[in-house]
């Protein structure tokens, strides 16, 4: 007899765990697909097969990887539904998982979509009506199964055609944490995290560095926002200087190489070269320029580099930065910036 086969949303917290856990119990063939964005688990990628093996350790599970990078930026700049207490727009954020995984279901010969999503948890994404307004926008209406509630829902055809018992699925509701934890020992699984993954959109300072670089305060060009600003964004210490060049300086050697990274031309490039400092990039300095002082645009940056170089007797000294523009390289001596002046142009 041909296997049935699910795919399940895994964030990587307990009650996607779970989910997928208690459909794979049934004989099921679950694939967990977990998304990654810049502004959560992107670093994922980068150790795929280290994640994997990992997940597959520690819960038994396949999981794969799906970067949702592109439709996400889109996504921002105005969710149909709207944003939660910092610039998290959860339900449409779920609602593209939700549609990139029906998507994804021929590809696996799925019949139907898991998620740990459990009645009353959230205040905003997972009140009953809420899950209804997911899984209508979606497309997954009748499809997608809460094994953690179901009981709670209304049957859904996998339930229906009988590929799932009903009677092994749960009714939890609530921010409670205790049936998810018993249910976990339940099935033998120790090791996973207390609290939901890091996603950046729900920090305050940093989604509201976000939110400000779409209301175009960074850049002329927000309306094309790509991962690589994303992830200068979220990296360093981040200034704009005369309201209007943004610049992002490097905390240790390896966000300094990540920065230098992120250059591409028309981007000015910073970096001390006798003695030991930061690096940081000017984004856009070639196509910021006019109506501005080069001289001045370029002191004040190299200022800020020197300001957070290596002090000596517990003072900033002038030290040599080499500045790439458009224009080539040029190594000079440039003074600290005062203090008043780095505070002002601090970004939170
Ligand atoms: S917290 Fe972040 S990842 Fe989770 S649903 Fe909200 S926006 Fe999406």
């Amino acid at each position: 007899m041909k296997q049935t086969v699910a795919l399940g949303l895994f964030s990587g917290g307990l009650d996607s765990i779970l989910a997928c856990r208690v459909i794979a119990a049934q004989g099921i063939k679950v694939v967990a697909l977990k998304f990654v964005t810049p502004f959560f688990d992107y670093d994922l990628l980068a150790k795929k097969d280290e994640y994997t093996a990992e997940v597959e350790r520690k819960y038994g599970l396949d999981v794969e990887l799906v970067n949702l990078s592109e439709g996400y930026l889109d996504l921002l700049r105005n969710p149909t539904h709207g944003f939660g207490k910092n610039f998290n727009p959860c339900i449409d954020c779920k609602i593209l998982m939700l549609t990139r995984a029906r998507e994804l279901m021929a590809r696996y010969n799925a019949s139907f979509l898991v998620t740990g999503e459990v009645v009353g948890q959230r205040p905003m994404s997972q009140r009953r009506d809420t899950l209804r307004v997911i899984e209508r926008d979606a497309g997954c209406a009748g499809i997608l199964l809460r094994p953690l509630s179901a009981k709670l829902l209304v049957p859904t055809r996998a339930e229906q055609e009988g590929l799932v018992d009903r009677e092994q699925l749960y009714g939890f509701s609530g921010r409670g944490r205790k049936p998810q934890m018993a249910l976990a020992k339940a099935l033998g699984i120790k090791d996973y995290p207390n609290a939901a993954g890091g996603c950046m959109l729900t920090d305050g300072n940093l989604g509201g560095r976000i939110e400000k670089y779409y209301a175009g305060a960074y850049t002329p060009d927000s309306q094309d926002i790509s991962v690589d600003d994303v992830n200068l964004l979220l990296v360093g210490r981040q200034f704009l200087l005369f309201d209007k060049f943004w610049l992002v300086v490097g905390r240790d050697e390896k966000e300094n190489d990540r920065i230098a990274s992120y250059w591409r031309p028309g981007d000015w490039l910073f970096e001390m070269t006798t003695h030991p400092g930061p690096t940081a990039l000017l984004r856009l300095g070639d196509a910021q320029i006019e109506g501005h002082r080069k001289e001045e645009v370029v002191n004040a940056a190299a200022g800020i580099v020197v300001s957070y170089s290596k002090k000596v007797n517990g003072e900033a000294i002038p030290a040599e930065v080499t500045v790439t523009t458009g224009r080539g390289r040029v190594s000079q001596m440039y003074k600290p910036l005062a203090g008043s002046k780095l505070q002002l142009w601090r970004i939170e």
